[in-house]
């Protein structure tokens, strides 16, 4: 209850337990929860959250209670039915976690949490040949850095960044890797696998300054001539953007010829 009696705004309440989650604290964002399922027991909100908190703090059973009242809303909630597949992995209920995660992934085919997972159960199943086709789906289906950052959320994932690969050690297999963070500190990991990627940083530096329009850290060019909005000034390859653009190195050399031949045009040389 709030100042004279009022009841507690729904809104708050759940600002705080999400803070609270936040923090760490599922068992404080659980009470909270149960307070906003008190006014409204359909709450899909609350009952995500409370059934993700619930797992945090070990309660599977209750959390496959609170997942089984979120299904029967909505059946297609990947994100539900994955947790409840957690649960049910936790709960030493492996079938039922497998068909979780696949329902999860008939629910919504770029739900990556639930490809990885399945990996995770895969490879406990020492089913290592489907866990790696598994793990992989869950890489490409995973785009945005947004949803990794979800998994760590969920306790899935870490994220080590401002590490390079320092070293790969092991028998017949891949046993350790070690990492080198910036500051020379090195990390050993245990791994099962060993996925490489490339990550790409797109940064300008002094090109910022020279007056160029820029659209998502890209250079919009005139595609019959590859020039900028700054005359005498052009843009091939990956950094120049346009309707249809493709990031290849055959696109970078028909750019560069038509550009070269603007160039040559805008200087007056006849070949
Ligand atoms: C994993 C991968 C696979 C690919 N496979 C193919 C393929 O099979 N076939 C194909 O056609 N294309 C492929 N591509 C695309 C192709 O590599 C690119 O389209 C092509 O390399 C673009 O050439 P570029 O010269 O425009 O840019 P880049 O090759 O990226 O060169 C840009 C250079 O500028 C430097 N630079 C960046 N910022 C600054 C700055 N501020 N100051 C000074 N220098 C700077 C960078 O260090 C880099 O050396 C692939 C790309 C990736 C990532």
């Amino acid at each position: 209850m709030g100042l004279f009696g009022s009841k507690e705004n729904l809104e708050d309440i759940r600002y705080n337990a999400m803070s609270m989650m936040e923090k760490n604290q599922p068992k404080a964002a659980i009470s909270l929860f149960n307070k906003i399922l008190k006014q409204n027991a359909s709450d899909i909100d609350a009952l995500l959250n409370k059934g993700l908190a619930l797992n945090q703090v070990k309660k599977y059973s209750d959390a496959i209670t609170c997942f089984d009242k979120l299904i029967e809303i909505n059946p297609k909630d990947a994100q539900a039915l994955n947790n409840r597949g957690i649960a049910m992995a936790e709960n030493g209920n492996i079938q039922e976690a497998s068909e979780c995660y696949d329902k999860a992934i008939e629910a919504d085919p770029k739900y990556a949490p639930s490809y990885f997972n399945k990996g995770v159960l895969l490879d406990k199943l020492q089913e290592h040949e489907d866990a790696l086709v598994s793990l992989e789906k869950a890489i490409s289906a995973e785009s945005s850095v947004n949803k990794v950052k979800q998994l760590e959320k969920e306790g899935k994932v870490q994220i080590l960044t401002q590490y390079q690969l320092s070293s790969v050690e092991g028998k017949n297999k891949i046993e350790n890797i070690s990492i080198k963070h910036e500051d020379g500190k090195i990390k050993k990991i245990e791994t099962n696998y060993v996925l490489g990627f490339f990550g790409l940083i797109m940064k300008l530096g002094p090109i910022l300054n020279w007056g160029l329009n820029l659209d998502k850290k890209h250079i919009p060019v005139n595609t019959e001539t590859f020039e900028t909005n700054q005359k005498g000034i052009f843009a091939i390859g990956d950094i120049c953007t346009y309707p249809g653009k493709v990031k290849l190195i055959l696109s970078g050399f028909h750019e560069g010829a038509l550009a070269a031949t603007a160039a040559i045009r805008g200087l007056n040389i006849f070949l």
